[in-house]
């Protein structure tokens, strides 16, 4: 049961986010140096190419939510990256030395008009590439913006705050390991063996502050399912936290130092496995973009539970009992599932929760479009913590409503706690009635006793 008071609570603490920042004390002349120095390091072949290849169709802008829900010219995806585009033609194109004759340098304004640009209004879903005919990857050109933007001192003050908080003192939203053995010892009480910082075990599972604070019941679920299967696992003190806003805020180097922690922890137990919660971005984090040092790829595999829980199914070794029982008259469970971007489009996890989903037996109906080119929900990225952004993220999310209620599901599921934080925000704003549930919960419910 999620506590709303809670829910609440965070949404009245991102509130206040702003006022915990410490901007970066720069003068325009050196956020310039510092953001134009991380866009010429950044713009490699792949993003020249993208950079140069867009014939300004505007067949991306019918892909995006953010330009869906204003017909905001603004908001097409390929004007995001104008800046980038504009220093790579100056700077490195093959005709830079002519193209500086004609136009003009990137400004400090600029970068602070393209902060709502790359940050309030893209979670760097890709769906925009998907339909573009020239395959202009624009998600990776925008967070080359954002790290850019972090460089120069420009994040939204929101993401700098939690940012400097997870780089500092290495909790988020005030959660370390003294709240985690807290809400442990909550959940323990309930009968369920969590293990914590054994020295050794296969699989070393991963969690986060939005399941600690609010959505203890996903954390709970996933302790009973490993529980059940038999697994030897542990959740480490040291390095439990999946959220990294230092893929969110564009700092590389906090990006780093986050999937780092999880690293030194899996290899300290010799995990084969690490299990990531419901956590979208957790996953390009730590399974596509983390590595050990040299480059070489981890020597575990990284698995979001949904995904986990797809293939334990599919292999046998998870078995569900059915449904319960419908009485006379009754209509069964019509269900669907919302594919959150990082791990759908970025990730290719779509089969597995179905897979699991399917295993519950209840009638699965998909949106239109579903799975690869599923519509984001508007909250990912960072977007949901951004006060100003609320507006522009509930039109992105009332694309995302309509497709839902035009399945007639009566419960839309998810595997992302952003999709999740965002589907509440805007069904309690809406007055939603669908039910908004997690695979790894749902599945569950469903264990055999
Ligand atoms: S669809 Fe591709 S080529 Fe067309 S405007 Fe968008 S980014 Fe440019
Ligand atoms: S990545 Fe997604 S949010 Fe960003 S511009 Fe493309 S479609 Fe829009």
């Amino acid at each position: 049961m999620i506590n709303m008071d809670v829910f609440h609570g965070f949404l009245d603490a991102i509130k206040h986010l702003p006022e915990a920042a410490q901007p970066a004390p720069l003068s325009d002349a050196q956020r310039l140096t510092r953001a134009k120095a991380v866009m010429r390091a950044k713009i490699d072949r792949g993003l020249a190419l993208d950079l140069e290849a867009c014939v300004n169709c505007g067949y991306c802008s019918e892909a995006c939510h953010f330009y869906q829900g204003t017909q905001d010219p603004k908001y097409s995806p390929s004007r995001k990256l104008d800046l980038l585009r504009r220093v790579h033609a100056r700077e490195s194109s093959a005709f830079a030395p002519l193209i500086r004759l004609f136009t003009s340098d990137i400004t400090v304004e600029d970068l602070n008009e393209w902060q709502e640009l790359v940050y309030d209004s893209c979670t760097e879903c890709g769906r925009c590439s998907m339909i573009c005919p020239m395959g202009v990857n624009t998600a990776r050109g925008v967070n080359v913006m954002r790290e850019a933007l972090y460089e120069a001192g420009l994040a939204p003050l929101e993401l700098q705050a939690v940012a400097q908080e997870q780089a500092g003192r290495g909790t988020v939203f005030g959660v370390g390991p003294n709240e985690l053995r807290q809400t442990l010892d909550q959940l323990r009480a309930q009968g369920v063996v969590i293990p914590l910082d054994e020295p050794r075990a296969d699989v070393m599972l991963v969690t986060t502050v939005i399941d600690v604070l609010l959505y203890q019941d996903a954390l709970l679920a996933t302790a009973r399912i490993l529980n059940h299967l038999g697994v030897n696992w542990t959740l480490r003190s040291a390095g439990f936290e999946a959220a990294n806003f230092g893929l969110l805020s564009g700092s590389e180097a906090l990006q780093k130092a986050a999937s780092q922690r999880l690293i030194d922890e899996a290899l300290a137990i010799g995990a084969r496995t690490v299990i990531l919660p419901e956590c979208g971005h957790a996953y390009p984090a730590l399974r596509w973009d983390a590595s050990l040092p040299g480059g070489q790829p981890l020597p575990f595999e990284v698995m979001a539970i949904s995904e986990y829980l797809g293939r334990e199914i599919k292999d046998g070794r998870l078995k569900l009992k059915p449904a319960p029982a419908l009485a006379p008259g009754e209509a069964g469970r019509k269900i669907t599932y919302h594919d959150a971007c990082k791990l759908a489009r970025h990730g290719g996890v779509m089969t597995e929760p179905r897979d699991a989903l399917k295993a519950l037996g209840m009638e699965l109906v998909e949106t239109t479009p579903t799975a690869e080119k599923n519509w984001c929900c508007g909250g990912g990225a960072g977007t949901f913590l951004i006060n100003r952004a609320g507006d522009l993220r509930h039109k992105a999310w009332e694309i995302k409503r309509e497709q839902i209620d035009a399945t007639g599901a009566d419960t839309v599921v998810v595997s992302c706690a952003s999709c999740r934080l965002n589907f509440m925000a805007g069904a309690e704003a809406d007055q939603w009635p669908t039910k908004i549930e997690s695979v790894v919960e749902m599945v569950a419910q469903q264990l055999p006793t």
